[in-house]
């Protein structure tokens, strides 16, 4: 009889043999600063009303698999017009399996730039879908020529651009980005996970493309816990996705607290304006501090550079503050570091703990 070992090398498909998971680091008893979270909790009120929504939660019952309300409350909020709507999934994440589980056909592709949101590529693996990564130029802005270059020459079914990107933080210039949407055959997904922190949005413009749909994730304004992402576009798209969609994929809670949480949108808005005004703090702080290059950020966080970023990483996490290193993740991202913006207090705990990391 063979081994349990041998069985899974046997059995399982090279690619995902080859393939470490999503490294998640315990951050038990750290600033955590790695994940894009929102720092504050809710208002007591608010916790109240969750409270009194969760009570009384059917959480015997399978959940709405269409909670029509909730999608409509969303569409409201986003003033989709007629003949668009929205699909949620649980987080955005799931959505972005659901696209390439639709359009992947023999031989398609599914196109971005790099470095970005490393889960386009690996979900391109999961599935054994042909992925084209297209460099961006040295600054970090979208490289026009090369890219519209790849989508002529690869005719890709999928592309995903990140507006602001994950994890350089900036925001292409939406007139190349137009002119990509123009070019594809394929359709374009603009991922607008930090849309919150944004001065920009593709939503306006979803009816003047066919192949344009916006993906959406609450992660960032304060929901990460709930896993609720939607995409937003034609229902001629959404109805063919949907016949993807496990029945059941966003649970009771999150769709109850999560309309909570929207009746309530202004609280959130109010925490990502707080937010974005720490971020200019933040990169003051960090522009003054002497062999660190920051980049300008439109998300809630900020990427940048110094000398042997994996030692300033450990250090940092020595004096108990986690973020993200990026050095060794991309050849574009060495000695790059991903710090999330806190509260006030954990940002300054953060630069106390840079300065004599770096000293
Ligand atoms: N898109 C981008 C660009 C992201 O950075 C992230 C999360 N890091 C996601 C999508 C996924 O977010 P979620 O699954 O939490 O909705």
């Amino acid at each position: 009889m063979s081994s349990v070992a041998s069985l899974v090398n046997t059995l399982i498909r090279p690619e995902i043999l080859a393939l470490s998971a999503y490294h998640v680091p315990d951050s038990g008893g750290l600033i955590k600063l790695d994940a894009m979270e929102n720092p504050y909790s809710l208002p007591q009120f608010l916790r109240d009303e969750i409270a009194c929504v969760v009570a009384d939660a059917p959480i015997n019952l399978y959940p709405d698999p269409n909670p029509a309300a909730l999608k409509e409350k969303i569409r409201h909020l986003l003033n989709l017009p007629e003949g668009m709507g929205v699909l949620l999934g649980n987080g955005s994440d799931e959505l972005i399996q659901l696209l390439a589980l639709a359009v992947n056909k023999p031989g398609a592709a599914l196109l971005s730039v790099e470095p970005s949101f490393v889960m386009y590529k690996m979900i391109a693996t999961f599935i054994g879908m042909r992925y084209v990564g297209v460099p961006l130029a040295q600054d970090y802005t979208l490289d026009l020529a090369a890219t519209l270059a790849a989508i002529e020459r690869e005719q890709p079914a999928l592309v995903f651009l990140a507006y602001p990107n994950n994890p350089t933080g900036n925001r292409f210039d939406p007139e190349a980005v137009r002119q990509i949407i123009r070019a594809a055959q394929g359709l374009v997904v603009v991922d607008e996970a930090y849309y919150a922190f944004a001065s920009d949005s593709f939503v306006p413009h979803l009816a003047d493309y066919p192949n344009l749909l916006v993906m959406r994730t609450f992660s960032k304004l304060g929901m990460a816990g709930l896993r609720c992402g939607f995409l937003a576009g034609s229902h001629a798209w959404l109805a063919q996705l949907d016949k993807l969609r496990l029945p059941y994929n966003v649970g009771v809670l999150p769709q109850l607290v999560t309309a909570k949480l929207l009746e309530h949108h202004e609280v959130l808005l109010a925490q990502a304006a707080q937010i974005k005004r720490d971020r200019a703090a933040l990169y003051q702080r960090l522009i003054e501090i002497a062999g660190v290059t920051v980049y300008p950020s439109e998300a809630n966080f900020l990427l940048f550079k110094v000398v042997r970023a994996t030692d300033v990483f450990n250090g940092l996490k020595q004096r108990g503050v986690l973020i993200k290193n990026l050095h060794g993740s991309h050849p574009m991202l060495t000695d790059c570091l991903r710090v999330t913006v806190g509260t006030p207090e954990q940002n300054q705990a953060f630069i106390v703990a840079l300065q004599e990391s770096i000293a």
